[in-house]
């Protein structure tokens, strides 16, 4: 900048010398423009996906096998945490040769819903620990269960069901990740359910805080629990898109993953249908934003600390 309040300072006409600075420093900020803008390019783990029936409803739905890993194979999405309402979705996935196909490691998580009436009772629901425990002996086409999740508590006591503290005691002694979608009261109930009190439970929390837990109350929680991650779609204040309209890191939430790079990772959450029909660009946002962090940081976010959760190699190229 120094060379380029001599340009102004300076009569005409300028010394070659100056012209010379002058261009140099333009190129320097153009560039450095252009650096901190570049997409993440590198692979994707899909942390936070449903395979739910109305999806492909008997292969007749509107998002069969070949549409979803399309979509993922075309966004470089190289792994993905499936898991469906009923689990059907999941298994069916997970036995299509068109994931590998795709260069798509599914890897299943048990769901706790068969329905949508489960969603409310289950953390008090001996059938769906019962359930969890099948599908777990039952395991999958493409390997075991390596997880339990996405479940929901609306009210954070039920954290504490008779349901809710067996499932964390398997979670732990099976080593199982937990993927909840819960508010951060009971990211601490969950926690003290566990035999471990949490210092060994594989909780991923879904949106870290879909009602936007404040950012130091987070930095609290993943300080407490040296396992927890945060899974980070919906997350409220997490971006702020710039004057062009990409997407962006707000500068508090850009600080906190520089503080624990090791500790978040992403989701597309396709709750519902729409979330596959927007399947792209939420994951070109996700890549736009991922570009702010220094390329290591961005990778792990992407790729790494999903993969080493869930034991998965690094993609081939
Ligand atoms: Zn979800």
């Amino acid at each position: 900048m120094r060379a380029l309040d001599r340009f102004f300072e300076k009569k005409w006409p300028l010394a070659l010398m100056d012209i010379a600075q002058v261009a140099i420093v333009c190129i320097a900020m153009v560039g450095g423009v252009a650096a901190k803008a570049a997409d993440y390019t590198g692979p994707i783990l899909d942390a936070h996906l449903h395979y739910n029936v109305e999806a492909w409803d008997g292969q007749a739905g509107p998002h069969p096998p070949a549409d979803v890993l399309a979509r993922m194979q075309r966004n470089g999405v190289r792994a993905i945490v499936s898991n469906s309402r009923p689990n059907d979705g999941t298994k069916l996935l997970a036995a299509s040769p068109l994931a590998r196909q795709a260069g798509v490691t599914v890897v299943p998580f048990i769901r706790l819903y068969r329905n949508r009436a489960d969603y409310d009772s289950w953390f008090k629901d001996d059938s769906i620990y019962d359930m969890v425990l099948a599908e777990y002996a039952a395991g999958t086409a493409s390997g075991p269960f390596k997880g339990i999740g996405e479940f929901h508590l609306y009210d954070s006591a039920n954290a504490n069901g008779p349901v809710a503290k067996k499932l964390m005691a398997f979670a732990e002694a099976k080593q199982l990740a937990v993927l909840a979608h819960v508010d951060d009261a009971a990211i601490d109930l969950l926690m003290a359910n566990a035999p471990s009190k949490g210092q060994a439970l594989r909780l991923v929390w879904a949106h870290t805080g879909i009602g936007g837990a404040p950012v130091a109350r987070v930095d609290a929680l993943l300080a407490r629990y040296p396992l927890l991650m945060g899974e980070l779609s919906y997350r409220p204040g997490l971006t702020c898109p710039d004057t062009q309209g990409r997407e962006a890191l707000c500068p508090e939430w850009r600080a906190l993953l520089l503080k624990y790079p090791g500790r978040f990772v992403l989701g597309s959450d396709t709750w519902i249908n729409q979330r596959w029909q927007y399947y792209d660009p939420l994951m070109q946002g996700y890549r736009q934003w991922l570009g702010d962090l220094p390329p290591e940081v961005a990778r792990q976010i992407a790729w790494g600390n999903g993969a080493k959760l869930l034991g998965l190699p690094d993609p081939a190229p």
